[in-house]
């Protein structure tokens, strides 16, 4: 079996401590011969400063750069709130972003049975939802430019940002989107606002031009991202694969994190551009953050993180089947009824941080 590199880069608050449970499950999985990876440690956000006052160091970078994926905790907390900026925990993050180049941000909702009551909408709208919304990462209106705050003589103020958006960055961005649909149920939605955006116009051309050349076996449909906002809370589970722009992205994937109703259950993979050698970067993380107002007690829900080791193992390495595993796992403990205390119902078990990951991999 092929060796891989993982380098995990815990982080601050909970961070260290859902990572942990990765872990050991990565030990177990290399134990049983079902993977062989070779695991490396890193230091970014606030643990990365307080050791040598970086938000991620030039050799934790390079080793990111080496690695075959990257497993990332979560960092920030109150202790740093008053570092200078530059090196604020935060920036650890986009900078791996950038020198990674991950320009595609996917973000999986999905709804587990035994939770589908925690949910903001009735249960049956989302029991058994499973739907992928690919986010561009590293263009549109976050980046563009002129980005500015200037005066205006008059004494008021003119903000000024700029959606920018060129063909290879949507080409790109669909391509990614359409490969994954042909993983799942062939169905991808794309979503700009072309009635009143000139950079949806032009989203909406490329991905249909992409669609054309290279994936007429995929199903595709557009809607405009208002529309489709409404649709994802209306009937959420219509839809299987939705690709769209950094800020239209950022909206409805937090939607359809509520959908879901358990920020600690969410994984995320941010992708980049294949390398010289037709590998993609790749950083694997929670959606949820440090919370430090849970930090070091050891009740924090591993399971975001673990499902991001899942979507590791599926996206950077094509180990579908132990993906499965594991995430076969995760269903299997809560059908159970363990419960950490963020997604804890009436009659449940509760369990610790430790508890939880070993039990996920007793399931496994
Ligand atoms: P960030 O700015 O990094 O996104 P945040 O303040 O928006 O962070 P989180 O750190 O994700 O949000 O925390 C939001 C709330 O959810 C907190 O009350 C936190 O305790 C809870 N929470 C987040 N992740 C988990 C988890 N894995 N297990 C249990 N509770 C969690
Ligand atoms: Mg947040």
């Amino acid at each position: 079996m092929t060796t891989h590199k993982l380098l995990l880069l815990p982080g601050d608050g909970i961070g260290p401590e859902v990572m942990g449970e990765v872990r050991r499950a990565i030990d177990w999985m290399n134990a049983q011969g079902l993977t062989s990876f070779e695991v490396e440690e890193g230091l970014v956000g606030g643990a990365a400063y307080d050791a040598h006052g970086q938000s991620i160091s030039e050799d934790d970078m390079a080793r990111a750069m080496a690695a075959d994926a990257v497993l990332f905790g979560a960092v920030g907390g109150p202790k740093w709130d008053d570092v200078p900026y530059d090196v604020r925990p935060e920036a650890g993050l986009l900078r791996l972003r950038k020198d990674m180049e991950l320009f595609a941000n996917l973000r999986p909702a999905i709804c587990f049975g035994a939770l589908a009551e925690a949910s903001s909408l009735k249960k049956e709208l989302v029991d058994g939802l499973d739907i992928l919304i690919v986010r561009e990462l590293t263009g549109g209106v976050y980046f563009g430019e002129p980005k500015e705050i200037t005066d205006l003589p008059n004494g008021q103020k003119r903000a000024v940002d700029t959606q920018v958006y060129e063909t290879y960055e949507i080409e790109r961005i669909a391509a990614v989107a359409f490969d994954l649909a042909r993983t799942r149920d062939n169905r991808v939605c794309s979503m700009e606002k072309r009635n009143v955006m000139k950079s949806g116009v032009l989203w909406n051309e490329v991905v249909t031009e992409v669609h054309k050349r290279d994936y007429q076996d995929v199903e595709l449909s557009h809607m405009l991202a208002d529309a489709g906002g409404m649709q994802l809370v209306r009937a959420p589970k219509q839809f299987d694969v939705i690709v769209t722009d950094n800020l239209f992205g950022d909206m409805l994937s937090d939607v359809a994190a509520m959908l879901t109703g358990s920020l600690g259950m969410l994984p995320s993979a941010s992708l980049g551009a294949p390398d010289g050698n037709g590998k993609r970067r790749s950083l694997y993380e929670p959606v949820h953050g440090s919370a430090p107002d849970i930090a070091g007690q050891g009740i924090a829900n591993p399971i975001a993180m673990l499902s991001s080791l899942a979507m590791c193992l599926r996206y950077s390495f094509t180990m579908g089947d132990v993906a499965d595993r594991l995430e076969r796992a995760i269903t299997t403990v809560l059908d159970q009824g363990l419960r950490t205390g963020d997604i804890m119902q009436d009659g449940m078990t509760k369990v610790s941080t430790e508890q939880m990951g070993d039990a996920v991999v007793k399931a496994m």
